[in-house]
């Protein structure tokens, strides 16, 4: 049983991150001539990682390395205006460009069954919302869903504050 140091006291059990501190391992990774010693940690998907203090306390690496490429995966979407499967920038347009014969996106006339069909797209899924005789009930059906996805969606964006894009202002439109 390896002596317990102050600095041991300090660090286990504390939480940095994803990953909390299970105990000092007999790893050390190296750092120029010298080595520091490595952290047993538990990251919060379940997996077990070997982290040095520096790099614990880094919040852009305070995480296992199978979360490592989930993270950097969803900066980069992020640079690229995608926030969970959603694009952010396109969410303005879905919601008030007419590019049907409807006038409204997503509703459109099923030639079919003769009614009109609502949609949306979330998340690059489209999602049938329902088929409606009158047209004005498939563009209800059609705001409400915009409000229930896309709303929830800009909330959680916002209140993301690790956020690359927040400084940019999507006005969504209220009709
Ligand atoms: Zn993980």
């Amino acid at each position: 049983m390896a002596k317990v140091t102050y600095s041991d006291l300090d660090i286990i059990g504390k939480r940095f991150g994803k990953l909390t501190v299970i105990k000092r391992s007999n790893k050390r990774a190296p750092r120029g001539k010298r080595s520091v010693p490595l952290w047993e940690c538990v990251c919060d998907c379940g997996n077990i990682t070997y982290k040095s203090t520096d790099v614990l306390t880094n919040p852009n690496l305070s995480m296992c390395s199978d979360c490592a490429k989930k993270y950097a995966t969803e900066k980069m979407r992020q640079k690229a205006g995608f926030f969970n499967g959603t694009q952010i920038s396109k969410i303005q347009t879905q919601i008030t460009e007419s590019d049907n014969f409807s006038g409204v996106r997503g509703v459109y006339f099923d030639k079919k069954s003769s009614k009109w069909r609502a949609r949306i797209k979330v998340k690059g899924k489209t999602i049938n919302i329902g088929s409606y005789a009158n047209i004005n009930d498939a563009i209800k059906a059609r705001k409400l869903a915009e409000e229930k996805y896309f709303e929830n969606i800009l909330d959680e964006y916002y209140a993301n504050k690790d956020n690359s894009l927040s400084a940019n202002k999507f006005v969504i439109s209220a009709k």
